[in-house]
Formats: C-alpha cells, sequence, structure tokens
C-alpha cells in the first residue's frame, strides 16, 4: 500500500517537472490528484474498507500526510508560476528610455508656396489685399484689355497655350488686374495669387508652367517714385537689409514707361560673383506705370487717377534665394532636393 502511496508522490513530482509549464496547466494537475471526488488521492481514501481494521489509523494518516505534502507543493509551484507570469510581463512591457525614438517624417512647403507665402506676407504687411488668379483667361482679359494688340509677338502661337480660338492657359497674371479694375474702384492696392502661368517654354531657366505675382496700385497721383520707393522696401525685406535696387527702362505693352528692376547681388553686396554673373546686380521683376488705355480699357478715368503694376517670376525668386541652378529641380517632385528648402 505504502509503495502506491510513494508512487503518486513520484507521479505528482513528475508531473510539476514536466507538464505544469503555466498555472492552467498546473491547476488542471493538481485536480487529477486533490479533487474531492475523482481525486486520485481522495479514491484512496474510498479503499479504506478493503484494509484490515488494525492498519486503518496507519493508512488513513500516511494519506492525509501525503494530501497535505500534494497541498503543499502545489501552493509553492502556483507561487512560482505566479510570480514567473509577472516576470514575464514586466520584462514585455519594458521600456528602454534610453533607445533612439523612431524617426517621424514631417513635411515642408514646396519652395515656391514658401516663396509666394513670404512675399504675400510683406504685401499684405504694405496694405494689399490679395486677388485671385485664373489659369484659363479669354483673349480680352490675357491680352486685348492689356493693350496687347492682335499682332503682338507676345500672341505667337510659340507662347501661348490656346484651349479654342477664344479660350488661352494665361501667359501672364495680369489678367487679374482687368478683372479687379472692372470690379472695384480707385483706390485699388492688390497683388495677385497663386499665379500660376504657361508659356511653350522649356530650358533650363524656362518651365512651361510658372508662377508669377502680380501687383497693381491704383489712386489719385501714383508715381515712379511710389514704384521705386515701394520695391526697394521689398527687396530690402526679402533678401536683406543692405539690399539696393536700380531701375532699368523697358517695355511692356501694358505700362508706360515700364522698367526691368534689378537688386544689388545679395550673395557678393555688389562685387560681381557667379550667381550675379560679375554685375553685381541680378534682376528681379517687371514694373512700370499703369497704361492709360489699360485704366479706361476698365473705365477708369486716367487724368484723375494713375497705378503702378509690378510682375515678379516666383519661381526665379525662389530659385535665387535657395541657390537653385535649373528650374526642373523645382518641378521634378524629388524629395532630396525639395527637403533642403524649408525656410518656414
Ligand atoms: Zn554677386
Amino acid at each position: 500500500m505504502n509503495d502506491r502511496l510513494a508512487g503518486i508522490k513520484q507521479e505528482i513530482l513528475n508531473g510539476i517537472d514536466q507538464l505544469a509549464a503555466s498555472r492552467a496547466a498546473a491547476f488542471e494537475l493538481r485536480k487529477q490528484f486533490l479533487d474531492s471526488k475523482t481525486g486520485k488521492i481522495g479514491q484512496l481514501m474510498k479503499e479504506m474498507k478493503n484494509i484490515a481494521p488494525e492498519e486503518r489509523a496507519a493508512f488513513g494518516k500516511n494519506i492525509n500526510e501525503l494530501k497535505d505534502w500534494a497541498q503543499q507543493k502545489f501552493s509553492e509551484l502556483d507561487e512560482k508560476l505566479k510570480a514567473r507570469e509577472l516576470e514575464r510581463r514586466y520584462e514585455s512591457e519594458k521600456i528602454d528610455v534610453t533607445m533612439p525614438a523612431r524617426e517621424t517624417e514631417t513635411g515642408n512647403l514646396h519652395p515656391v508656396t514658401q516663396i509666394r507665402n513670404q512675399l504675400m506676407d510683406i504685401f499684405v504687411g504694405m496694405g494689399f489685399e490679395v486677388a485671385e488668379t485664373r489659369e484659363i483667361e479669354n483673349d480680352y482679359y490675357n491680352f486685348e484689355a492689356l493693350n496687347i494688340p492682335k499682332d503682338h509677338p507676345a500672341r505667337d502661337m510659340q507662347d501661348t497655350f490656346y484651349l479654342s480660338p477664344e479660350y488661352l492657359l494665361a501667359t501672364q497674371t495680369s489678367g487679374a488686374q482687368i478683372h479687379t479694375m472692372e470690379k472695384k474702384k480707385p483706390p485699388i492696392k492688390i497683388v495677385a495669387a497663386p499665379g500660376k502661368v504657361f508659356r511653350s517654354d522649356d530650358d533650363a531657366t524656362h518651365s512651361p508652367m510658372f508662377h508669377q505675382m502680380e501687383g497693381l496700385v491704383v489712386d489719385e497721383r501714383i508715381t515712379m517714385c511710389d514704384l521705386k520707393g515701394m520695391l526697394e522696401l521689398f527687396a530690402k525685406k526679402i533678401f536683406g537689409e543692405d539690399t539696393t535696387t536700380r531701375l532699368r527702362p523697358s517695355y511692356f505693352p501694358f505700362t508706360e514707361p515700364s522698367v526691368e528692376v534689378d537688386v544689388s547681388c545679395f550673395s557678393c553686396g555688389g562685387k560681381g560673383c557667379r550667381l550675379c554673373k560679375g554685375t553685381g546686380w541680378i534682376e528681379l521683376l517687371g514694373a512700370g506705370i499703369v497704361n492709360r488705355r489699360v485704366l479706361e480699357n476698365c473705365g477708369i478715368d486716367s487724368e484723375k487717377y494713375s497705378g503702378l503694376a509690378f510682375g515678379i517670376g516666383l519661381d526665379r525668386a525662389a530659385m535665387l534665394k535657395y541657390g537653385i541652378n535649373n528650374v526642373k529641380l523645382l518641378f521634378e517632385s524629388d524629395l532630396r532636393v525639395l527637403r533642403q528648402i524649408n525656410d518656414n
């Protein structure tokens, strides 16, 4: 009989060693031996009646001892497994605060958008309102009203993308001037954006789609002095306090007189370098006093009012400011290029 008790003891020890990998498995194992109805130790009690009466007391004592021993073993096992599970949980939840953080990518605005926002901030700061430009114009707004007659070279099929005999992709943002002057009476002070324009030009410094920002001021007694003063202030704000401007005579059909505006080279300070091709000056924009005929086309009294207008190439401004030598780089969506330009 005592052999059977020893056998059960060994079975429990083996079971603990081999089967009890989790608390659930340990619970099942415990049930096999200690369940009050089906457990192997309980079963032994039922055999009491087959034992000789004088041996019963000793047999009962041995079974109880085995039961106590087994309970003790299983509760030790449970404690051990509980501790191990806790340890495993801690291990899996452990955070190493010294580990480098996972990199999160943040985007930035396109260089042309950055320049446009900067310019708009400057002009809005000078009291300009923002007017919207259109990508599709008709012949009247893109040419006729701007004093560009039918035989003007700017109308050449090589420069303009026509959508139909009447409609075309805007070749300049100046149409916004006409739309504004038709709707508003002076005083007018607008910059036009977003300024997408199209011409069939395609080389290192020309893209078939590019961006302009157009400015228009119409009021009484507007003169070239206002234009020069305003653009000088603008140039200092965008390229630095030491920047100066100079005006060169030029020709645009919608302004008279017309000028090209150069800024002193912000790279060499005017001494001459590669950026300014040794001249010390960089061509920045075209401007002028609004042609009286353009005012009259919009029903504005050209005896009482005069205006100034300017147009700046945003792509060129972005290339100058960020040192980009090929306009294509702006529009190829190459993240290696675009990531480097973040001014905001
Ligand atoms: Zn220079």
